[in-house]
């Protein structure tokens, strides 16, 4: 079977490994010059299985008027005149009800826990190097408030099977000695014990090179124009290159895994995909003091930063902003997220030599993905995946590669179906 994929992030490229290994003939169109620039180019690294809960809760219409107004708030609406922007912001509001939630927080854990492990078998089978690191990540609570809920919160870990616990400020300065700057701050954490980071843009790189070994074909530096369909199914892709050549490229299944511009290559086909662009930040900053410098990853429940050691590097990102697919930088976010590096960690790594990134989380309004089988014939899903794409991205890519080669996908999941 000859199949297309559409993009080369996270989601593409794995779903093309998969689908590789499956005995598929693989074809990958990437409109950048390589694999993983656009949203899996700088992301937080966390492969953050203990953290299922979309932010669509029934805790997350108070805290965002809250927020309200505030240039540095954590999440920032700012209302367009744009019709998907404010569709999206009422199906939010819907998945906040409590049994959307946790039939989401399920969905996504159960993904989540099979694509953790996923990514050790791929690890262990190809022996791809992307910066990996292990023994958990620590969910960082400073407010005593915050930390009231954690206790049920560890419940549902533990109901979903996901291996997690509670830690004093001691035992998790012990556990962890980086976080001796911030030990005062601490009321609580919360350690989730399997989970692990990385650094994505590797990831995609190493992996698609051994795609390419695999016979896997990469076409860089070409668009996606349009989809060609013969009534209800895909016929070809309309494609053109960094030379503005055009061409028609044709297989016997199609995979979108475009990130945050799925839903507009599908508007044509009348396919309206639930999934709005939510602008996050990152900064990249070198380390100055290795032995201060965390090994595990953090997540700053309450400012809703996170941060991980890559090699040489500390990554520190956050915030989402809902504002179209304005890939504008704003200064006043990208200072939150140092401001949180200088306080927590002073003295570790150094802002001033960040790097510095934005990109744009495709998400739906629950935060679970959209995989499997379009509406339009030989046309396939694997996008959506929010604020986990990283996390996610095995399970996706491997669950995907059964859905299109026939097999049964392994997680209970609410894979699309064939209507
Ligand atoms: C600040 C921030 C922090 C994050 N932190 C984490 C984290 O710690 N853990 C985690 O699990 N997730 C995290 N994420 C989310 C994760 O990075 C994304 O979910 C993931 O990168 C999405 O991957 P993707 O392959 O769907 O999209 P992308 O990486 O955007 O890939 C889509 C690809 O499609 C290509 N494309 C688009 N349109 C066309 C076209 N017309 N023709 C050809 N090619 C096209 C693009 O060039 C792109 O390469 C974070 C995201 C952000 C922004």
């Amino acid at each position: 079977m000859e199949v297309l994929v559409i993009g080369a992030g996270l989601a593409g490229v794995t779903s093309a490994w998969y689908l590789s290994q499956a005995g598929c003939k693989v074809t990958v169109v990437e409109r950048q010059p390589g694999p993983g620039l656009e949203t899996s180019y700088a992301n937080g690294g966390q492969i953050s299985v203990s953290h299922p809960e979309p932010w669509a809760n029934p805790g997350a219409p108070a805290t965002v008027l809250r927020w309200l107004g505030r240039k540095d708030a954590p999440l920032l609406f700012h209302p367009r005149a744009d019709a998907a922007q404010w569709r999206w912001a009422l199906a939010f509001l819907r998945e906040c009800l409590p049994a959307r939630t946790a039939r989401n927080t399920a969905a996504i854990a159960h993904l989540a826990d099979y694509s953790r492990d996923q990514l050790r078998a791929l690890r262990a089978s190809t022996g791809i190097e992307y910066e990996a690191g292990t023994g958990g990540i620590l969910h960082l609570f400073m407010d005593a408030r915050d930390f009231e809920h954690v206790p049920a919160k560890l419940q549902i870990l533990l109901d979903l099977g996901i291996r997690a616990r509670i830690l004093d400020p001691d035992q998790a300065t012990a556990l962890e000695p980086g976080l001796a700057a911030m030990r005062n701050r601490l009321v609580g954490v919360l350690h989730g014990i399997d989970d692990e980071c990385g650094n994505a843009h590797l990831f995609c790189r190493a992996l698609a090179a051994k795609a390419q070994e695999a016979g896997v074909r990469f076409l860089f530096n070409t668009t996606l124009n349009a989809f060609e369909a013969l009534g209800q199914t895909i016929s070809g892709l309309r494609v053109e290159d960094a030379d503005g050549r055009s061409g028609m490229l044709r297989a016997d299944a199609y995979v979108l895994a475009a990130g945050s511009y799925s839903p507009l290559l599908t508007h044509s086909l009348g396919e309206r995909l639930p999934i709005y662009p939510v602008k996050g930040y990152s900064i990249t900053a070198p380390i100055i003091d290795p032995e201060r410098a965390p090994h595990l990853s953090l997540t700053d429940e309450a400012r809703r930063v996170v941060c991980s050691r890559l090699g040489n590097f500390l990554r520190v990102a956050g915030t989402a902003e809902l504002n179209g697919y304005n890939l504008e930088p704003d200064p006043a976010r990208s200072a939150a997220i140092t401001q949180w590096l200088n306080e927590h960690l002073p003295g570790v790594a150094d802002a001033s030599q960040a790097e510095h990134w934005c990109g744009l989380r495709p998400t739906t309004p629950g935060n679970v993905p959209l995989i499997g089988p379009a509406r339009t014939g030989k046309l396939f899903f694997n996008t959506g995946h929010g604020t986990l794409g990283w996390t996610l991205a095995c399970g996706s890519g491997r669950a995907l590669a059964d859905i299109v080669t026939g097999q049964k996908p392994e997680p209970d999941f609410p894979f699309l179906r064939s209507r």
